[in-house]
């Protein structure tokens, strides 16, 4: 399987190089040059497997330059944290006693190191980096630039911190992840990690990220010092392949607790920010998973929804902040491997990204948005909802949710009652509730003025009778190592810095 580029025809490459690279030479994204497929009776065969044979049988088809041994190894590494049962990230199937034929099955994608569903990818990236690093022979140092709204940015570190022949600098945007994440990032321990605060938004710090990728100048200073920039956003095709998985062992849990037949059909729905979870969701579904259709869930940023309802995508708006911050996106960058899926051509990727970036807006053509139409529906949910959703699950449940899978399921809620599709749904579940404790005790009814961050871990803690996850119990006494800050300017000068040290 060969690697090309969503915006013109360069010379196909083997994943490594895609892997190492992070961007196509030409600014595009690396797609498979082909979708390859996966029989009812494959997936059949993996439903009481361990996670790692599901992911290595999902991975070999994409990532045919590494040997299957190679991956399996890799996977078997990456996903023995797996705090859970059968290190498997299981689906919790929360049934409504209204309606017990039409279940939804909450697939717990956060219980790896950082408690966020990039881990999944996170622990497989490195791997597949070092792995890539030998096989292409390349001898210079990889840095990894990284911009993130909070979760991508611990769980880079996580995956990345003394992994040799690699460095890893961090940027999130000053005061726009939550205290948690921010001490989760800071206090990152390893050699080769650098963290840094951005005077500016996400999508500041998204550019400024992209800047210092297409800038030639600064790529042979750093070449200079034997220093190769890579990437570990979710435009990385090995950050995204990692998380077709596991809509595999969704499904696969569904056929377990015989929820669904097998080749029944499921509708997956994803709180989306940069496109990635969901736009593997995508690729599971053109692999041949049964999958009716694909729900694009967005918090009151909401330009996706209006993008799939109108055929506009229209970044000129006010930017929110909201409850579920890693979903305060503009512009997301995966749906470019969509558009270029769907339309089959690069030409026209090309001249939606050049508007995009020219105007910040593009609009599709009438046969593109109709092809999406029958795969995607989207929605978004307002704060209020999405703290109502987190108090009706408790109250109903006793089951905590994150603000961001709360958004997702307030869609889903939306949905089934707007279209009466009540085909089982996987959600999937993006971060543990305390990461994000503040939003979810206020949803709970509790006050958190004045209380600080940590302390709000053992108010919930005590509220809803949920074990507070290992790492973030120990972030309390952990030293607080980064405390760069930087104007949004001075970004590309501080990766110099980082990489002369
Ligand atoms: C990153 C993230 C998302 C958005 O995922 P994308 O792949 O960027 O669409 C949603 N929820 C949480 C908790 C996240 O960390």
């Amino acid at each position: 399987m060969k690697y090309i580029s969503t915006r013109s025809k360069i010379t196909p490459v083997d994943s490594a190089v895609a892997i190492l690279k992070g961007l196509a030479p030409d600014g595009g994204l690396f797609v498979p040059e082909s979708i390859p497929k996966i029989k009812l009776d494959e997936i059949n065969k993996v439903v009481d497997k361990p996670y790692a044979l599901c992911a290595g049988e999902v991975l070999k088809r994409f990532l045919t330059d590494y040997t299957e041994n190679e991956l399996f190894e890799c996977a078997e590494l990456a996903y023995n944290w797996f705090d859970v049962r059968a290190k498997v990230p299981m689906s919790i199937l929360v049934q409504d006693p209204k309606n017990p034929k039409f279940p939804i099955g909450i697939t717990e994608l956060w219980h790896g190191p950082t408690y966020a569903f990039k881990d999944v990818a996170l622990q497989m990236l490195p791997r597949l980096m070092s792995l890539a690093l030998k096989k292409t022979g390349e001898t210079k140092e990889i840095l990894i630039l990284v911009a993130t709204s909070g979760d991508t940015g611990k769980a880079a570190l996580a995956g990345f911190a003394d992994v040799p022949q690699t460095r890893i600098m961090v940027f999130y945007p000053n005061g726009g992840v939550s205290k948690i994440q921010r001490l989760q990032m800071v206090t990152q321990t390893g050699g080769n990690v650098n963290v840094t605060a951005v005077n500016g938004n996400f999508d500041d710090t998204q550019t400024g990220v992209k800047n210092i990728f297409n800038d030639e100048k600064i790529r042979e200073q750093l070449a200079a010092s034997n220093i190769k920039l890579s990437s570990a956003n979710s435009i990385n095709w090995g950050r995204l392949v990692p998380q077709i998985v596991y809509y595999f062992t969704s499904y696969a849990d569904f056929i377990r607790t015989k929820q669904v037949k097998l080749g029944e059909p499921v509708n997956i729905a994803v709180p989306t920010g940069n496109f990635g979870n969901i736009l593997a969701a995508y690729y599971a579904k053109r692999m041949g998973l049964p999958v009716k259709r694909i729900i694009c869930a967005s918090n009151a940023n909401n330009v996706l929804t209006e993008f799939f309802k109108t055929g506009v995508y229209n970044r000129n708006r006010e930017f929110h902040k909201t409850i579920s911050p890693s979903m305060d996106i503009l512009i997301s960058s995966n749906l470019e491997r969509l558009l270029y899926h769907e339309s089959g051509y690069t030409d026209t990727v090309n001249r939606f990204m050049t508007q995009l970036n020219e105007t910040g807006t593009y609009k599709i053509d009438a046969p593109l948005k109709k092809k999406l139409d029958k795969i995607f529906h989207a929605d978004f949910a307002t704060e209020d909802e999405t703290s109502h959703m987190i108090k009706e699950m408790f109250s109903q449940f006793k089951y905590l949710v994150d603000p961001h899978t709360a958004v997702a399921l307030k869609v889903v809620s939306n949905y089934r009652r707007d279209t009466r599709d009540m085909t089982p749904v996987v959600v999937a579940s993006t971060a543990s509730p305390f990461k994000f404790t503040s939003a979810v005790l206020k949803a709970l009814g509790q006050t958190t003025e004045g209380v600080d961050d940590l302390k709000q871990l053992d108010t919930l803690a005590l509220v809803s009778n949920w074990r507070i996850p290992t790492n973030l119990a120990k972030l309390a006494g952990a030293k607080i190592l980064h405390t760069d800050v930087c104007e949004k300017e001075e970004m590309a000068e501080r990766v110099l810095k980082f990489a002369a040290n």
